[in-house]
C-alpha cells in the first residue's frame, strides 16, 4: 500500500490528496501521506486534526497537536480551532487549558470566533471557571458568546447562574436564537423555575419560534419537570412537526408526573403510529418505568428493545442498576448482569461499577467481588466502590488491601477513595493504618482531608475507644466539625459507657442538627445504662418538647420476590401467630445457649419480665424470624432496617444464626452485620 502513496509532491497537491482520503475516511491513508512531508502547511495538520474530530478519534487528534507542538511553529486561528473541538470531543480538561494557554500567548486571546469555540469546549469538559475567563476577554460578544456561557453554565450544574447571563443578554440587547433558548430551557428545568420558563415561552410564541422542534422539546420538558403537564401536552399537541426528540420528551414528562399508563400509552403510540425509535427512546421508557418503581415493565421493556434490534448501552444498564438496589430488584439486578455478562459490557467501566455498587448494596458482596475482579480494566471510580463496598460490609483489612492493590497498579485515588478506606479501617479498628493513610493524603496524594475524611477519623479514634483522643482530635480540626464526627463519638460513648463525653458531643449535636431524634436516642440510652434515669428522662423530655418524633423502626425481608415489612409489635403478617410462636421456642433454647435479654434497650418503665417480653417484637427479630420460617432451603436471609440495629437484637440474631444453622445478613442505617456460627461481622461494633 505504502508504495502506491505519491511521494514529494508539491504542497498544494499533498493537501489536495489528504483532503481527498479524509473526506472518504481513509484517515490511515491520510495519515502516511502526511506522514511523508517533511514540513507539512498549517492547512494539512488543521484538515488532519478536523478529520481525526470528525470521525470520533479526538485523542489521536489532539497527539497530532502535540507533535505540531515540538516544531515549534507558531498555529494560526484555524488551527487552534480544530484542536479546541477535538478537545470538546474528548472532554479533556487539561489538553482544553493548554490550548486554551496557547491561544492566549499567540495573540488570539480575545478573538471572537475562537473563543466562542474556547467557551463552548470548557462547557462540554464541565469547567465554568475556564469558561468565565475566556467569556471576560471577549471584547465583542455575539449570540454564540452568550449561548456558549449560558450552557456552559447548564452543563457545570449551575442553573441559576446560566439564567443570569440569559437576562444580562437581553439587557445588553442580543437576540437570543433557537439555540440559546432550547439551551437555557434546561436550567429552568433545572430550578423547577416555572415562572422564568413561561416567560421565555411567551418569548418563543411572540417571535414565532414555535416551530423549532428543539425549542418545542425544551419546552415540554420545562413544563414536566415544574409539574405542569398539561401544559407540556399542549405544547406537545401544538408542535407542527414532531421528531423522535419531542416524543421522547413527551414520555419522559409522563413519567415525571408519575402518570406510568399515559406514558406506556404514548409509547404504544408512537410505535405503531411509526415513528422512528431510537435508543433514547428506549432508555426513556426503561427510565421512567424504573422511576416508577415497575421494574418488571422496564426489563419486559429491556427485552422488545433488544428483539427489535436496538443494543442497551451503558446508559440503559446504568439506569436500570440504581433502582435494583433496593431489595425488591436483587432478582432484576442479577438479570441484568445476566445480560452485561453475555453482551461483554464488562468493557464498560461505568456500567460493570455500578453492577459492583449494586451487588453490594443488595448484602451481596461476594457477587460484587466477582464482578469487580472480572473487569478487565478498572479505574479510580471503580476501585473506591469495591473499597467502599467492603467498609459498608465491615471488611476492613480487605478495603485496605485493595487500598494498596488500587496505588500499586497505578490508579490514582480521589477524595471517595480515602472515605472508603477509611471508614473500613474505623469498622475495623484499624488505628495506625487509618493514620498513616489520613497523613499520605495531602503529603503523598494532594489530596486536602475534608470534613468527612475527618469524621472518618473521629470515627476510627471513637470505635477503637479511644474517645478522649478522639475529642481531642474533633478540638483540633482546621474546619468546622459535621454532625458526622459528633455523631460517631456518641455513638461510640454509648458502647464504651462513657457518660461525660457523651454529655459533651450531644450538646454540640442539639446545636448543629437539632431535629435529628437518634442523637437524643443514643443521649438518652447512654444515661439508661449509666442508672442515670433523670437525666435520662429529662432527655426524652426535651426531645418532646422540641417536638421531635422516634422514626418508628422498620425492617424488610424478602420472600419469594415480595418484599414482608415489618414494624415493632407488627401482627399484621399473615403468618404472625407463627413468627411469635417461633421466637418463643428460640427464646427458650437461646436462654440454655446462655442468650441473656438486655433491658437496658427498653426505655419504658416497666417490670423486668414485661421489658423481655417487648424485646422479642422488635422488627429486626420478626423480620428474622419470617425469614428463616421461610427458608424454603436456601441457607442465608438478607433483612434491611431503616434505623440502627438494636443492641439486644444483635446479640439475639448471634444466637439465632448459630441455632438455627443459617447466615443472616442485616443491613441497619449504618453497615451490613454478617450473622454465622455465633458471631457478627462487625465484632459487635454496631
Ligand atoms: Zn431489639
Ligand atoms: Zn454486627
Amino acid at each position: 500500500m505504502l508504495s502506491k502513496l505519491p511521494t514529494n509532491l508539491p504542497p498544494h497537491l499533498n493537501l489536495k490528496i489528504i483532503k481527498k482520503f479524509t473526506y472518504n475516511g481513509d484517515l490511515g491513508r491520510a495519515r502516511q501521506l502526511f506522514d511523508t512531508i517533511s514540513e507539512p502547511d498549517l492547512l494539512s495538520w488543521t484538515v488532519l486534526i478536523d478529520a481525526y474530530t470528525k470521525h470520533g478519534f479526538p485523542k489521536e487528534a489532539i497527539k497530532l497537536y502535540a507533535e505540531f507542538h515540538k516544531r515549534n511553529v507558531q498555529p494560526d486561528k484555524l488551527l487552534l480551532l480544530s484542536v479546541a473541538k477535538a478537545c470538546s470531543a474528548s472532554m479533556d480538561i487539561n489538553k482544553a487549558k493548554k490550548i486554551h494557554e496557547d491561544s492566549i500567548k499567540f495573540g488570539f486571546g480575545s478573538d471572537l470566533l475562537l473563543g466562542n469555540a474556547l467557551i463552548d469546549m470548557y462547557g462540554k469538559c464541565r469547567y465554568s471557571e475556564g469558561a468565565i475567563k475566556v467569556f471576560a476577554c471577549l471584547r465583542v460578544k455575539d449570540v454564540i458568546s452568550w449561548t456558549s456561557i449560558a450552557s456552559c453554565y447548564v452543563n457545570c450544574g449551575l442553573p441559576r447562574e446560566a439564567l443570569r447571563s440569559f437576562r444580562e443578554m437581553g439587557l445588553r440587547g442580543v437576540r437570543p436564537n433557537s439555540i440559546t433558548l432550547s439551551s437555557i430551557l434546561p436550567a429552568c428545568s433545572e430550578l423547577k423555575d416555572l415562572s422564568s420558563g413561561r416567560e421565555i415561552h411567551g418569548f418563543v410564541v411572540r417571535n414565532g419560534l414555535g416551530d423549532n422542534v428543539f425549542v418545542s422539546s425544551a419546552l415540554v420538558n420545562m413544563y414536566a419537570s415544574c409539574l405542569s403537564i398539561t401544559q407540556a401536552q399542549l405544547v406537545f399537541e401544538n408542535m407542527s412537526q414532531r421528531d423522535i426528540v419531542s416524543w421522547n420528551a413527551i414520555i419522559t414528562a409522563y413519567f415525571l408526573n408519575r402518570e406510568c399508563e399515559k406514558a406506556l400509552c404514548l409509547f404504544h403510540r408512537m410505535r405503531t403510529g411509526g415513528a422512528k425509535l431510537n435508543r433514547a427512546s428506549w432508555n426513556a421508557v426503561i427510565g421512567g418505568c424504573m422511576q416508577n418503581n415497575r421494574p418488571r415493565e422496564a426489563q419486559e421493556m429491556l427485552a422488545q428493545m433488544q428483539d427489535l434490534g436496538f443494543k442497551p448501552n451503558q446508559i440503559t444498564i446504568t439506569t436500570l442498576l440504581p433502582a435494583c438496589t433496593t431489595l425488591e430488584s436483587l432478582r432484576g439486578g442479577k438479570e441484568i448482569h445476566g445480560y452485561v455478562f453475555r453482551h461483554w459490557f464488562f468493557d464498560d467501566v461505568t456500567a460493570t461499577t455500578a453492577l459492583v455498587l449494586m451487588y453490594a448494596k443488595c448484602g451481596n458482596l461476594e457477587l460484587a467481588h466477582s464482578v469487580f475482579n472480572m473487569m478487565p480494566r478498572r479505574d479510580a471510580i471503580a476501585w473506591s466502590t469495591m473499597i467502599f463496598a467492603n467498609s459498608m460490609h465491615g471488611n476492613g483489612e480487605e478495603a485496605l488491601s485493595l487500598f494498596h492493590r488500587m496505588l500499586n497498579s497505578g490508579i490514582k485515588p480521589n477524595a471517595m477513595t480515602f472515605t472508603g478506606v477509611l471508614s473500613g479501617c474505623s469498622h475495623s479498628r484499624l488505628v495506625d493504618e487509618a493514620f498513616s493513610i489520613f497523613h499520605s493524603m495531602s503529603r503523598d496524594h494532594l489530596i486536602e482531608p475534608d470534613a468527612e475524611h475527618y469524621s472518618c477519623m473521629v470515627d476510627v479514634l471513637s470505635r477503637a475507644g479511644c474517645l478522649e483522643e478522639a475529642y481531642e482530635f474533633i478540638q483540633k480540626m482546621p474546619i468546622e466539625p459535621k454532625p458526622g464526627a459528633w455523631g460517631a463519638m456518641l455513638g461510640a460513648c454509648r458502647v464504651y459507657k462513657n457518660v461525660d463525653l457523651g454529655r459533651l458531643a450531644a450538646k454540640r449535636l442539639f446545636e448543629i442538627e437539632p431535629n435529628n431524634p437518634g442523637n437524643y436516642v443514643l443521649l438518652s440510652n447512654i444515661f439508661v445504662s449509666a442508672k442515670l434515669w433523670g437525666e435520662a428522662s429529662e432527655t426524652r423530655k426535651l426531645m418532646r418538647d422540641r417536638g421531635i418524633t422516634k422514626i418508628p423502626g422498620c425492617s424488610w425481608v424478602q420472600v419469594r420476590n415480595k418484599v414482608h415489612t415489618f414494624v415493632v409489635g407488627d401482627k399484621r403478617n399473615d403468618q404472625s401467630d407463627k413468627i411469635y410462636r417461633f421466637l418463643d421456642e428460640l427464646g427458650e433454647k437461646m436462654r440454655l445457649a446462655g442468650y441473656m435479654p438486655n433491658t437496658e434497650f427498653v426505655l419504658q418503665d416497666v417490670d423486668q419480665e414485661e421489658k423481655e417480653d417487648l424485646l422479642c417484637n422488635h422488627s429486626e427479630k420478626l423480620a428474622v424470624a419470617f425469614g428463616i420460617l421461610n427458608l424454603n432451603g436456601g441457607s442465608s436471609i438478607r433483612v434491611f432496617k431503616n434505623l440502627r440495629i438494636c443492641g439486644d437484637c444483635h446479640n439475639a440474631i448471634k444466637f439465632i444464626a448459630k441455632i438455627v444453622g443459617v447466615q443472616i445478613i442485616v443491613r441497619d442505617s449504618l453497615r451490613f452485620h454478617h450473622f454465622k456460627d455465633g458471631i457478627c461481622s462487625c465484632q459487635d461494633f454496631w
